[in-house]
């Protein structure tokens, strides 16, 4: 029998299709003979070509004259800083506002081919790192409300970039999406007075069926609303409601946690298209009880259809029990 969720913390449903279940085995893509080379010549984020972007924002060097990370806006930005950002109404009835916001990129390495999961975990603290800076300076500008960090991998995942790069955009709004998962888990701390996500935590951790991993400070799970197959939750065990608010010293347990949980990824699902995002209560909230910032992995090894674009409800063919222990355990 079909089985509908409920995943706690945004109250959204998902069907687990239990019977057109697959086995983890089946989700598992065939070996690529692609290799891909550690620098490319007309690679606009290889070195050599800084000048192909726009300039940078920041660097990271190893000492000795060589960038290590590099942010610069994007070329294509989705929102720019330059203009008012007042909100119009015409007719009456039809709002609009120039698109004020900021569009960032984060070129992870002047190595072409070296990513999450493959990289040290010196490096991915690096990269984290410049999550950090980059969160809260963009958090500081009054005028963004929320500051998104998102990682696009494989063609799949929508990237038209190979260079490992993750993307910030600072929105001048909160969107529809977002302020529901927030009223969501306020609502859950307004009933319960205790945040959803350091409930999640304890029950998961007491159910230990769909735990990844841990370490350091951090829980890996699937959830037990997971709308895809292999969705991947990073849970901070400290409770802070913004990205920001992660202590500098809790940022190497979450480079391990996120190189790792990657790793183990891409190695039992061969290099899977995947979308990675921060999840993070706006700007201004911080310090606020209700919202735990997380970061989720959606693996892009099913496509939504129309069902999913009909009803807003994802058909799940994998359960996360069984897929978590096969990522736990492989
Ligand atoms: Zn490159
Ligand atoms: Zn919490």
């Amino acid at each position: 029998m079909p089985e509908i969720r409920q995943n706690p913390a945004t109250k959204e449903w998902v069907i687990i299709a239990t019977e057109r279940a697959k086995r983890p085995e089946d989700f598992v893509a065939e070996e690529e003979e692609y290799t891909i080379p550690d620098y490319l010549e007309d690679c606009p984020f290889c070195p050599g070509n800084e000048d192909k972007t726009p300039p940078e924002i920041m660097s990271y060097g190893d000492g000795n004259g060589n960038w290590t990370l590099r942010v610069v806006p994007n070329k294509f930005p989705a929102l720019v800083p330059h203009v008012l950002g007042e909100r119009e109404e015409d007719f009456d009835f039809f709002r609009r506002m120039d698109g004020l916001g900021q569009h960032e990129v984060i070129i992870e390495t002047p190595k072409h081919n070296e990513s999450f999961g493959t990289i040290d975990d010196a490096k991915a603290l690096e990269i984290v790192t410049a999550y950090r800076e980059r969160y809260l300076a963009l958090s500081e500008d009054k005028r963004f409300k929320l500051v998104k960090i998102f990682r696009n991998q494989g063609k799949a995942a929508g990237t038209s970039l190979e260079h490992p790069h993750s993307q910030i955009v600072a929105t001048p709004v909160v969107p529809l999406h977002i302020r529901h998962r927030l009223e969501e888990a306020t609502r859950y701390y307004d009933n319960h007075g205790k945040c959803v996500f350091c409930r999640m935590i304890e029950m998961e951790r007491k159910e230990g069926e769909r735990i990844v991993m841990e370490e350091d400070g951090f829980v890996v799970i699937q959830p037990f609303a997971a709308r895809v197959p292999f969705e991947t939750w990073i849970l901070p065990l400290d409770h802070h409601a913004t990205f920001g608010e992660i202590p500098e010293q809790e940022l190497k347990g979450f480079a391990r946690a996120l190189n790792r949980i990657l790793g183990r990824l891409m190695s039992i699902l061969h290099q899977p298209a995947y979308n990675l995002v921060v999840r993070t209560a706006p700007s201004g909230e911080e310090g606020e009880e209700y919202y735990h910032w997380h970061v989720q992995i959606i693996p892009r090894l099913t496509t939504p259809a129309g069902f999913e674009l009909g009803t807003g409800v994802y058909i799940n063919t994998a359960l996360p029990e069984i897929t978590a222990a096969f990522t736990r355990e492989s």
